[in-house]
């Protein structure tokens, strides 16, 4: 996959022991198993790491392709069943049954060619994105003889919309991901949590190349500042402007080149200082706004923007 390049001067500490207690705190909260949702190289943290650290905890992992199924199979060591999300994918069931994967379908000439992969009905409840709408869910759980259905409820009253329509006909039912995690009446029979197990994992911080006094308009877009500084990290490793942490103090990346940015800064802070762009008491939730997007793209692209360590691992 090509992937934008990272900068070498930043480090993305990922930290597996808060992960494996994120798992462990979900598990003795929500008492129905946990389908761990690992899609996008588990959020951009590293699935391979990732799922060593859980897989005793988890009763089975979502992928969104096929080929995450795959690689997840061959490379990161768990016999735990698989669902892949994804629309797309073999129209073999042996593919599928040869990882133990089973794939959702939302149609039934799908569901039908996948029957023998024991497929898993995906019902719309509002998301209106690859799912089955109401009027064709029987013909689908026919053509597929499906026994798990699931839909992606952002709120209760979709779970209750989901119960109505599938409840009281014997199948494994799911609907929530971590944003229904404190409201047990959407744990149904299993949850698919993904950001509820990384988040607090993840600190990101680089140190500044240079510090000094600003003389008037600085940058290409001439901003104010009375001292200002340096990181080797640009929007084409992936980062954008937004709050950061220099010496413990809630500062501000001001300006973002292509491989180096301006930090806001304190008269004593100095070149060396560490800047932290998220960790410590610098949330995910922080910095969506200021990147004018989702904790979920927030982390990813966090996690993408320097070299990954596991402490301690
Ligand atoms: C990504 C995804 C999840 C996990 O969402 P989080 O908000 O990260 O917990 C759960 N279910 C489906 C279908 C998803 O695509």
């Amino acid at each position: 996959m090509r992937r934008m390049p990272v900068s070498r001067h930043v480090s993305v500490e990922i930290d597996l022991g808060q992960i494996r207690r994120n798992a462990e705190s979900l598990t003795q909260r929500v008492a129905v198993p946990l389908l761990a949702v690992v899609k996008a190289d588990a959020y951009g943290l590293g699935a391979g790491r990732i799922v060593p650290v859980i897989d005793d905890l988890v009763s089975g992992y979502c992928v969104f392709s096929f080929a995450e199924a795959a690689d997840l199979r061959s490379h990161y060591g768990s016999a735990k069943p698989l669902l892949v999300l994804s629309p797309d994918g073999p129209e073999d069931p042996s593919e599928f049954i040869a990882q133990n994967a089973r794939p959702a379908v939302s149609d039934a000439k799908r569901a039908a060619s996948l029957a023998g992969a024991r497929p898993v009905l995906c019902v719309d409840t509002g998301m209106q994105r690859f799912a089955c709408p109401a009027e064709q869910i029987d013909a689908v759980l026919r053509a597929g003889g499906c026994d798990e259905a699931y839909t992606h409820a952002t709120n209760l009253e979709q779970v209750e919309h989901f119960k109505g329509l599938l409840g009281g006909r014997g199948l494994r039912l799911h609907a929530a991901g971590s944003s229904l995690l404190d409201r047990p009446a959407a744990w149904l029979d299993a949850v698919r949590p993904g950001m509820a197990l990384y988040r607090g994992a993840v600190r990101v911080s680089t140190t500044l190349a240079d510090a000094r006094r600003s003389k008037g308009a600085v940058g290409y877009s001439g901003f104010e500042s009375s001292h200002h500084g340096v990181i080797l990290a640009g929007y084409s490793n992936g980062l954008r402007r937004g709050p950061c942490l220099v010496n413990g103090v809630r500062r501000s990346v001001r300006e973002v080149g292509m491989q180096s940015a301006f930090v806001d800064l304190g008269p004593d802070d100095r070149a060396g200082a560490e800047v932290v762009l998220l960790g410590d008491n610098l949330t995910l939730e922080d910095l969506a706004p200021a990147w004018q997007s989702t904790p979920h793209e927030v982390l990813l692209r966090m996690c993408g923007v320097g070299l990954r360590f596991y402490p301690g691992a």
